[in-house]
């Protein structure tokens, strides 16, 4: 079976004032990105992760994590993960027993409250302590417990001297607590947790896309690139030390693996070569950390509801759409996230119906069918923006690895839910590879495929690897 197709919309525009249709072809062509502009991205990607590997300071910070090597499959014990992404917190106890590949998970959930985003550094560490306290509490009631050793999942860009610390070089994903830029997160975070008496070590920092790339080679050995596309995205993958200029005076040797943070949502943050559209710029704008993460606002989960509802405002104001209806709801930014647009995108277009009855519930708009047309037109076209340039940063990655044929790791609710995401990602990898039309059907060399839970599992390995080279007495 080949990717589903998205439905044709052959005949379809009939129906559709002239008027829109125009507006239709005017954001067709603002938001298509053809093959050679995606070949374009790709080598200018490749050259920016090499100079990310060269300088400190840097656009894509390409971040060491010393995470170094792979898993073999055999690690072994218990260990604590907890998970502080965008969206949720998470918090898991994770055993590896003997066998290869195996794992067993225990696991809760909480909230990461909105206001959590911008409260004070105190009480974010604070609120993780409790959940952390909370989950220790329940699950090893009255146990003596000795200390657990924990894998910390922070999926911010970190300095990392080694494992078990790093200073946040800055928010992302909407985050902005002060004080915590530009300082070692670590000791807050474990001075909240000795004021609470939770029994833990640290034994790792770890970013989500590294702990998708363990977690995913640990049970495929073809694996080579973890990548997240949820509220935000990044990719990690392995690389020599010898071939990272600017660790060269660690004196490391030269073939020893470390796994390499791109942290590539800053990719072209000066702007040379995406194809960004007046919303972009309205979006880099208003967020709290203006002319950083453009990549990254062009593609992450976080966002596509925020160009979606921009381009909408935009057609209303222009006189183009929901004339007459009230447009409160559909002001308020970031109130649509990007669940909304695959929605519009699963609707049977045959009626579009519950297009229409999710304007109407959520936004209290009642859009006439051509507009209910234009908005699942624009849902295609921003969710394949989105697709095809995510596209650009695995092939930059392999292409700079000289690697033909690997498999990708990838997490992250845009990933696993927005619907014809994969199979647009597959087919924008196979026209910038020349990948040829008779090859369909056989394995594509690059395949992005659902990874293993990276931020539990792959937290938990990278644990125990640490914890292991520690005994050996190694790095
Ligand atoms: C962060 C990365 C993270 C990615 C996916 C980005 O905003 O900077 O560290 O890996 O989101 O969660
Ligand atoms: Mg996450």
């Amino acid at each position: 079976l080949g990717p589903r197709k998205p439905p044709s919309r052959k005949g379809s525009m009939a129906d559709v004032p002239k008027d829109l249709v125009e507006q239709i072809k005017r954001l067709e062509e603002l938001f298509t990105v053809p093959t050679e502009k995606l070949k374009e991205i790709t080598n200018h990607f490749m050259g920016e992760l090499e100079k990310g590997l060269q300088k400190d300071g840097s656009t894509v910070p390409m971040n060491p994590t010393w995470c170094m090597g792979f898993p073999t499959g055999y690690e072994t014990g218990t260990y604590l993960a907890l998970d502080m992404g965008g969206t949720n917190l998470r918090v898991c106890e994770i055993n590896l027993p003997e066998e290869k590949g195996e794992f067993d998970i225990i696991q809760s959930k909480y909230r990461m409250p909105e206001e959590l985003k911008t409260a004070t550094a105190e009480e974010l560490w604070g609120y993780i302590a409790d959940c952390l306290q909370q989950f220790v509490e329940y699950h090893h009631e009255g146990e003596e417990l000795e200390e657990m050793p924990l894998g910390f999942t922070f999926s911010y860009p970190a300095t990392q001297d080694y494992v078990d610390h790093g200073v946040l070089q800055r928010w992302t994903k909407g985050f902005d607590i002060d004080g915590v830029e530009g300082h070692d997160v670590v000791p807050p975070f474990m001075a909240a947790l000795e004021e609470r008496g939770v029994p833990i070590v640290l034994a790792a920092l770890v970013n989500d896309t590294t702990g998708t790339l363990i977690a995913s080679a640990y049970t495929d050995t073809d694996v080579k690139i973890g990548c997240i596309f949820g509220t935000g995205c990044n990719a990690a993958y392995m690389e020599e030390c010898g071939k990272i200029p600017k660790l060269a005076h660690m004196n490391l040797p030269p073939d020893l693996p470390m796994a390499i943070n791109c942290e590539w949502g800053a990719f072209d943050n000066e702007h040379k070569v995406l194809p960004r559209t007046p919303y972009d710029v309205i979006i880099d704008k208003e967020s709290p950390r203006p002319g950083q993460q453009a990549f990254e606002k062009m593609i992450a989960g976080l966002y596509l509801g925020e160009i979606f509802r921009l381009v909408l405002l935009d057609l209303h104001d222009t006189g183009h759409i929901f004339e007459g209806q009230d447009m409160s709801k559909l002001k308020k930014p970031y109130s649509l996230d990007s669940s909304f647009l695959s929605a519009i995108e699963e609707d049977p277009f045959e009626n579009l119906q519950e297009t229409a009855d999710m304007f109407q519930n959520k936004l209290s708009i009642v859009p006439t069918r051509p507009e209910c047309e234009l908005t699942r037109r624009l849902s295609e076209l921003i969710g394949t923006r989105a697709a095809r340039l995510s596209s650009c940063g695995v092939a930059a990655i392999c292409k700079h690895k000289k690697w033909d044929t690997c498999h990708v790791g990838a997490d992250g609710s845009v990933f696993n839910k927005y619907t014809h995401f994969k199979a647009r990602g597959a087919q924008a990898l196979r026209e910038i590879l020349d990948w040829p039309k008779s090859k369909r059907g056989q394995p594509d060399p690059i395949e992005i495929l659902p990874a293993e839970d990276g931020s539990g599992v792959g937290a938990a390995l990278i644990a125990a690897l640490t914890l292991k080279r520690v005994e050996e007495g190694n790095h």
